[in-house]
C-alpha cells in the first residue's frame, strides 16, 4: 500500500530545482498488432445470466433453468436459492431451512410469451411462528 511518510521523505531528499532528464523515447510501438484476430463469439454471457438481469433476481437467488415451451407460449423461469438459511417472514430472525415449497409466479409476459417462474422455496420453522416460507424478493408482500 502507499506510505504516506515514506512518500514525503523521499520527496524531501531530492533538491528543489533539480530535474532529471530522461527524454523519453516516444516511438509509436505497440501500434498495428496483427490483425483479423477479431471474429468469434461475442462477450459469452449465458442465457440464464441474462434472464436473472432481465427479471431483476437478486442474490442468494440464481437461475437455474430456462425452459421455453412454444405450444404453451411460455418460458419458465427455474430459480433456486443458493443460501441454506433464511428468514422468517413475520420476525426476520435468520435461521435454518427447513424443507422446501414449490412456488410459481407469473411474471410480466416477454412479448407475447408467459413468463413464469418457478423455484423451490425454502420454509423455515420459527420456534415463535411456526414453519413459513421466506420471503422471496420478486413476488409482492
Ligand atoms: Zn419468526
Amino acid at each position: 500500500m502507499f506510505d504516506r511518510r515514506a512518500a514525503r521523505a523521499k520527496a524531501q531528499s531530492t533538491p528543489p530545482g533539480s530535474f532529471s532528464s530522461q527524454t523519453s523515447g516516444g516511438l509509436g510501438w505497440g501500434v498495428g498488432l496483427s490483425g483479423g484476430a477479431s471474429s468469434g463469439t461475442v462477450g459469452g454471457m449465458q442465457d440464464f445470466q441474462l434472464y436473472q438481469q432481465i427479471l431483476g433476481i437478486p442474490e442468494p437467488w440464481r437461475v437455474k433453468q430456462v425452459t421455453l415451451n412454444r405450444e404453451a407460449r411460455a418460458v419458465e423461469v427455474e430459480v433456486e436459492c443458493t443460501e441454506t438459511v433464511g428468514g422468517c417472514p413475520t420476525c426476520q430472525r435468520r435461521m435454518h431451512r427447513h424443507d422446501w415449497e414449490r412456488r410459481r409466479w407469473r411474471h410480466l409476459d416477454s412479448c407475447q410469451f408467459q413468463t413464469i417462474l418457478a423455484a423451490d422455496v425454502p420454509r423455515v420453522a420459527c420456534a415463535e411462528h411456526g414453519t413459513q416460507t421466506v420471503a422471496v424478493p420478486w413476488a409482492e408482500k
